[in-house]
């Protein structure tokens, strides 16, 4: 061994290549990283063991380092084609299978060339050659040594096809890139094919093939490791990524997976970040991450799926990664679990929309209790029935907006309903027997979702929605009804129950009920006290005291209009006797019957009252004293027409005399002509009763 500075050179390819291993070792991340890291340290043995073996002054020595040289020799171009494979993205084809039969050929070249010397398969006529500067061992190839030459090349050169065909892909950048590889990959192996073939020898038996080697490791190196988006400590920044607890992912410009952490592999599912893939396919069950990686608008996007059974909700948010140039490098993708603040805000936009409804609940109470209280403030200062029914009818409609109904009372001793007022269009009967109705048969809300309609009241006939119907009850006894129906419109689906229209209209419909059941109770209260207070029980008449009330106005209207008014002042005859005859039962009907005759004879505008015991005033708006008189006249005859019968007997004829006065000609005031007719009814029963008497004097 002695050192030359030939042998010396090999140092700087050994010190280039072990530096690039060492710095791709560093940055295993990248795609091929480490391939190529092995490449590289298999230059820097060949390079090295080459070195020793210029220094080599004997056969033994140089044969011996020579076959050292080929432990790089014969690996490089394997560990070459490995490296394309995974950086063209065919990392699938490097299994560990593979990997062995790849290393077959050489590892049998390696023993070959160790035991050379017993079987000259590998080197023929070995020498040294002295010519030189320095001793160079001088050889021929034999047979394996053209097998091994074969096997290189092939090896060699399916890397470089595979490279050459990135040239093809439509980006640039990516070309550039290849295409850096590429003359990497050409130049050593046109050095070699210089050497071995076209014997371009110009240093004698040195070989170049390492300092081309090295070469192309420059290039290479410049290629591959090109994206430095994480040139930083790789200490650094794995402490940073590796720790996030959000995954992240980092895209290249061509939106290819240049990195990822663990977060993120565990995120996607996937066994190792797929560095080099594209996102699309690598993505293609993420369609939502695709849009987020191809859109410049769009910077987040929310990700819904189910794991464990549980929902869960990720946001994917985009930023954007720039160089110190300002220059577009790519973006990082951060994925963030959102799911307990998702769970947080459907919770918070549940319960608000819970708040929202109660409010609206509420509000629609509030508006029903205003309009319920509106309703019987107003029947209370009904006059009348008639009246009270209007005003409920006005309400109901504004209470069961979009919905038809009626408001029906019981009449007939209790047999008929008879509708009294609606809202909207109600379907059914106006008069119907209560048999026909299911809620008064029951005595309880009734009602229909309209799903059945065997289950429909006969009186609403051929039925086509839902209907609630409930009786209004006074002291525990059904005195109306009241219905709301929801008719079904055109459109709608035939047979549909509704449900919710029930629930929703149930509750209202008791309150109304009550409501109004209470109303119409008291205005029919009022009426009757009313009608005790101005009638006379027995023969249905005014009282007196209602009579002089009503004289006053009636005066006072004659009076205005210039119109005449008759007074007839009428007392049976002999009553007493009657009386007395038949009993006062008899007396009673008699009365009544007397009454009735009167009520049927006189005009619509006409009032009769019972002025006293069997006394009777008859009062003739717009009746001068000649009309006053023959209808007088007309009632006596009649009252003599009065026969009947009973308990078996047969009651006596009765008569009746009578007085008349007329306004204005007997006086301006109403004692002044009550008196003038008493006056002419006392001559009537002095000149012998059963007839009628005009006042004195006699007109003309
Ligand atoms: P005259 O022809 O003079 O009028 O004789 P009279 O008997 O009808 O007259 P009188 O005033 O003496 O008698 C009136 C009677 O009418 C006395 C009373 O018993 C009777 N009477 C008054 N109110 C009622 C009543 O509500 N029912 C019955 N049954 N009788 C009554
Ligand atoms: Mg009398
Ligand atoms: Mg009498």
């Amino acid at each position: 061994m002695a050192p030359n500075p030939i042998a010396l050179s090999m140092l700087i390819p050994t010190a280039i290549s072990l530096a690039l291993a060492l710095y791709a070792f560093t940055r295993r991340r990248v795609v091929g990283a480490r391939a190529y890291a092995f490449v590289m340290l298999s230059i820097a043995w060949w390079s090295f063991t080459y070195g020793l073996e210029l220094a080599s002054l004997n056969l033994a020595a140089l044969l011996f380092f020579g076959n050292l040289v080929y432990v790089g020799v014969v690996t490089m171009p394997v560990l070459y084609l490995i490296l394309v494979l995974l950086y063209t993205g065919r990392e699938h084809w490097v299994t560990t299978r593979n990997v062995i039969l790849l290393f077959v050929i050489p590892l049998i070249t390696l023993c070959i060339c160790f035991t050379d010397q017993y079987t000259h398969l590998f080197y023929r006529n070995v020498a040294v050659a002295y010519g030189g500067p320095i001793p160079f061992l001088s050889a021929t190839g034999g047979p394996w040594f053209w097998v091994h030459i074969t096997y290189s090349y092939l090896a060699s050169l399916t890397g470089t096809v595979l490279l050459a065909q990135i040239l093809t892909h439509p980006s640039f950048e990516y070309r550039y890139q290849a295409a850096a590889i590429l003359i990497g990959a050409v130049v050593p192996l046109l050095a070699n094919v210089a050497f071995i073939f076209l014997k371009l020898r110009p240093f004698g038996y040195l070989e170049y093939s390492p300092f081309a080697f090295t070469f192309a490791g420059i290039v290479n190196a410049w290629g591959i490791f090109r994206y430095r988006l994480f040139d930083i400590s790789p200490v650094a920044r794995d402490m940073v990524v590796e720790s996030m607890g959000d995954g992240m992912v980092v895209l290249d410009r061509q939106n290819r997976i240049v990195d990822g952490n663990e977060a993120a592999q565990r995120f996607f599912g996937w066994e190792s970040i797929p560095v080099g893939k594209p996102a699309s396919p690598a993505w293609d069950d993420w369609p939502d991450l695709l849009v987020l990686c191809q859109s410049r608008e769009i910077n987040s996007v929310e990700i819904t799926r189910n794991s464990d059974g549980r929902k869960q909700y990720t946001e994917a948010e985009k930023s954007p990664l720039t160089d110190r140039r300002g220059k577009n490098r790519g973006a990082v993708i951060l994925l963030r679990d959102v799911t307990d603040r998702k769970l947080r805000e459907d919770e918070i936009r549940k319960t608000n929309e819970k708040l929202e409804d109660s409010l609206k609940t509420a509000e629609q109470r509030n508006r029903e209790i205003t309009l319920l209280g509106e309703m019987a403030q107003w029947m209370h200062s009904s006059t009348d029935m008639a009246d009270a029914y209007q005003i409920a009818a006005q309400y109901l409609a504004e209470l069961f907006k979009g919905d038809s109904g009626f408001l029906a009372a019981i009449k007939n001793e209790n047999q008929m309903v008879e509708v009294m007022a609606s809202f909207g269009t109600p379907a059914g009967d106006k008069v119907f027997p209560v048999s026909r109705c299911l809620a008064l048969r029951h005595s309880s809300l009734y009602e229909s979702d309209g799903g059945d309609p065997s289950r429909i009241c006969p009186h609403l006939g051929e039925f086509h929605g839902c209907y609630l119907s409930i009786p209004l009850l006074v002291m525990d006894k059904p005195v109306g009804l009241l219905e709301v129906q929801k008719i079904r419109g055109l459109g709608e689906p035939s047979g549909s129950p509704d449900g919710s229209w029930l629930a929703t209209h149930r509750n209202l419909l008791i309150s109304v009920g009550q409501e109004l059941s209470m109303a119409l109770a008291n205005v029919e209260l009022r009426e009757s006290l009313r009608e005790q207070s101005i009638r006379d029980p027995l023969t249905g008449l005014y009282n007196r005291r209602h009579m002089e009330d009503m004289l006053d106005a009636e005066l006072h209207r004659s009076r205005r209009s210039g119109k005449p008014v008759g007074f007839i002042m009428a007392d049976l005859d002999h009553f007493k006797q009657f009386n007395d005859t038949y009993g006062h039962m008899a007396g009673d009907l008699l009365l009544k019957a007397v009454a009735n005759l009167i009520r049927n004879i006189i005009r619509v505008e006409d009032t009769a009252c019972r002025y006293g015991g069997e006394e009777f005033l008859i009062i003739l708006p717009a009746a001068g004293l000649q009309d006053t008189y023959t209808r007088a006249i007309q009632i006596q005859k009649e009252v003599r027409k009065i026969t009947f019968s009973y308990e078996q007997q047969q009651l006596g004829n009765m008569t009746i005399s009578m007085g008349v006065a007329s306004f204005p000609d007997h006086g301006n005031e109403v004692p002044e002509l009550i008196r003038t007719a008493d006056e002419a009814l006392y001559r009537a029963k002095d000149e012998g009763r059963d007839r009628v008497c005009l006042p004195y004097p006699l007109p003309p």
